[in-house]
């Protein structure tokens, strides 16, 4: 048997990058990884400013709190004033530029209106101003020429709102990857279906859809092929061609209906390994060859065919080898910095009491204490701990814990 981080990293070691690029708009970005770093060729601000509405003055002016000063202009934001002559004011809104000569900014609730010494009237200032008092520096965000986000990069709200503010109206990312879903099993019924006898409700179909969805991937479904071997290697053929990836569920085992193997042994290469983990054990991973042209191959992989991966029918195990296992493989393909799932060490409100010979992802959730606590049934075939849980406990084999112990929990938020 192969331990999580030997499986793992023969995986990674396979795992190419797409090499496509798409030049793509702000608005299409959320979630896509950037494939080169981002660099500003502006400055933001790109002017000082002033962070608040009030008055700009000269320190030097306001000796006292409670000096009088003429109000010689009104500079609000996207107009751009004159230079402060001594002895005067500038009426100044949040964001506009800090006229030339003054050196601070009052916030107008500690000013007054003063005797009509002009056509603007005057300023009673009723504080000790400070220079750079309410002014946002010239650069202060971004200088010209700095990388603001590295390669790899997963574009979510505050990257996207980033690259907007440095007047990229377009970004260098990585095309999406494609997945086709398969399901197998003849007692499997569609929700929305009766359930004839001896069926079950295809489940896994659903969620993986939504895992690779959430992923970024674009996935074809390919459906649900029956139990047979020939139906099975015609779905796998028809699935290489115009995919980077085919992953499949249930079927893997080793069983006489179990097809998916000697499948994916005829139309390419598989390799079947044991994983000392719990749920999921058993994981298919190969390629399947293409046949025809057109195929997304990668380049110097032109022979590797489409890769494949075959998860466990089991819902939970098929949940768990996901995060496990695709996640990072995705993620490496999809150019991503960083792949693997962090870990922290928080503190257990259940107990374990059932040690396996495996190493064990629990189901488990943060408690209001901010301690973890466990789905009481850790069964393979429970989806419900799936949906109650957010995050699983890695507990190494052999191992109990009490409440009260440290625990190293992964969050389904950093895992999906
Ligand atoms: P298998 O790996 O095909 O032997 O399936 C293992 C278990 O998972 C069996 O109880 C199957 O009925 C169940 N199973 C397989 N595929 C699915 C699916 N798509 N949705 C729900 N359960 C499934
Ligand atoms: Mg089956």
């Amino acid at each position: 048997m192969l331990s999580y981080e030997e499986a793992l990293d023969h995986l990674l070691a396979t795992a190419v990058p797409i090499a496509e690029v798409e030049l793509t708009p702000l608005a299409d970005l959320r979630g896509r990884y950037l494939a080169e770093a981002l660099v500003s060729t502006v400055t933001v601000p790109p002017l000082d400013n002033s962070a608040m509405d009030g008055y700009a003055v000269r320190c030097a002016d306001v000796t006292a709190a409670g000096v009088s000063l003429p109000v010689e202009q009104r500079i609000p934001a996207g107009s751009v004033g004159h230079a402060l002559a001594a002895g005067t004011a500038a009426r100044i809104f949040t964001g506009a530029p800090v006229p030339k000569g003054a050196d601070a900014v009052v916030m107008q609730e500690f000013c007054a209106h003063g005797p009509q010494l002009g056509n603007m009237g005057s300023v009673i200032v009723n504080c000790l101003p400070k220079p750079g008092m309410n002014i946002r520096r010239a650069g202060e965000d971004i200088a010209a020429g700095t990388e603001v986000l590295p390669a790899g990069t997963r574009l979510g709200a505050a990257e996207i709102g980033l690259a907007a503010s440095i007047g990229a109206a377009r970004l260098p990312v990585r095309r999406r990857l494609r997945v086709a879903l398969l399901s197998t099993g003849d007692e499997l019924a569609e929700p929305g279906q009766p359930l004839p006898p001896g069926g079950i409700f295809n489940s896994n179909r659903y969620f993986l859809r939504a895992m690779f969805e959430s992923l970024g991937c674009t996935v074809t479904d390919a459906g649900h092929v029956p139990d047979s071997l020939a139906e099975t290697r015609r779905a796998l053929r028809a699935a290489a061609e115009c995919n980077d990836l085919i992953v499949t569920s249930g079927g893997v085992s080793v069983g006489e209906e179990d097809h998916v193997k000697p499948a994916v042994e005829a139309e390419g290469e598989l390799s079947l390994w044991k994983i000392a983990i719990k749920p999921g054990k058993p994981l298919a991973f190969g390629h399947v060859s293409k046949v025809g042209a057109g195929g997304t191959a990668e380049p110097g992989r032109a022979n590797m065919g489409t890769a494949f991966f075959g998860l466990p029918g089991n819902p939970v195990s098929c949940f768990v080898t996901f995060l496990l296992f695709l996640r990072p493989y995705l993620l490496k393909r999809m150019g991503a910095r960083t792949s693997l799932p962090v870990a922290r060490t928080l503190v257990a409100a259940s107990d374990w009491t059932k040690p396996d010979d495996r190493r064990s992802f629990l189901r488990a959730r943060l408690a209001a204490d901010g301690r973890v606590e466990l789905y009481p049934n850790q069964g393979s075939g429970v989806l419900t701990s799936c949906a109650w849980a957010d995050g699983l406990v890695d507990t190494p084999a052999q191992q109990t814990f009490k409440a009260g112990d440290p625990v190293r929990y992964l969050s389904f938020n950093d895992l999906q």
